[in-house]
């Protein structure tokens, strides 16, 4: 049995037409059903419906053999050991320092200022400000970075940004890009060593379906 990976919403509606191009179809929708885990129209392969943030953990660990898990969460946790064999081009957005309208950041973030950050990517941000100079206050959110700036917790985000309207909506202005994110496939090493031709096939489907896109 092949165990994928996969968060809902975005992840998991965006990995649809590569599983279709491997042959794979999701039997149950995951918005409806209160199922983990989901069957497929291979009675070898199954999806797992896990936290965005945990799809690493799983595959690391083996309680999957591979995962799609976004850049941002990829970067933040470092994953060491899992095999990133594609970018899939999937769930694309970019990371952002973003700052309340009328907010001085090029004062606050010159080599040596000092400036407080809320964000649900500490290790990125304080990398991110390290290599700048600019000494950084880490606050860690799980969610709604944006309230940070607006009730004086912090006076900059580092948050995911893709149309831009959730900033714009709470009067926050986009500054600097910190990277460009997307969806990556990851693999357990110790899994494809173990079952090399049944997860070579799913990977060069995918491989070629991210091509055909392209
Ligand atoms: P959880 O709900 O478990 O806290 P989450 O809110 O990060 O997780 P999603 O919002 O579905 O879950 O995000 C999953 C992944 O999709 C992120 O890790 C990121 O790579 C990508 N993503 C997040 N926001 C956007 C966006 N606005 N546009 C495109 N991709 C995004
Ligand atoms: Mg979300």
């Amino acid at each position: 049995m092949i165990t994928l990976a996969l968060s809902k919403g975005r992840i998991f509606d965006e990995t649809l037409p590569l599983l279709a191009a491997a042959g794979i179809e999701v039997l149950e929708d995951p918005e409806t059903s209160r199922k983990l885990i989901l069957p497929t129209s291979r009675d070898d392969v199954r999806v797992i419906l896990v936290r965005a943030s945990d799809v690493p953990t799983y595959v690391t660990y083996g309680g999957a053999d591979l995962g799609v898990a976004g850049l941002d969460v990829l970067a933040e946790q470092g994953a060491p050991g899992l095999y990133q064999p594609l970018d899939l081009g999937i769930a694309r957005c970019h990371m952002a320092v973003a700052v309340p309208a009328g907010f001085d950041y090029a004062s606050a973030a010159r080599a040596g200022g000092r400036i407080t950050v809320a964000t649900k990517y500490p290790a990125i941000a304080r990398e991110f400000f390290a290599r700048k100079g600019v000494h950084v206050d880490l606050i860690k959110l799980y969610g709604s970075m944006e309230l940070a700036p607006l009730t004086g917790l912090a006076q900059a985000i580092v948050d995911l940004v893709s149309s831009g309207q959730t900033l714009k909506a709470n009067r926050l202005v986009e500054v600097e890009r910190v990277m460009d994110v997307s969806s990556r496939l990851v693999v357990n090493q110790a899994a494809l060593k173990l079952h090399t031709a049944p997860l070579r096939r799913i990977i060069d489907a995918f491989a070629q379906a991210v091509h055909e896109q392209a």
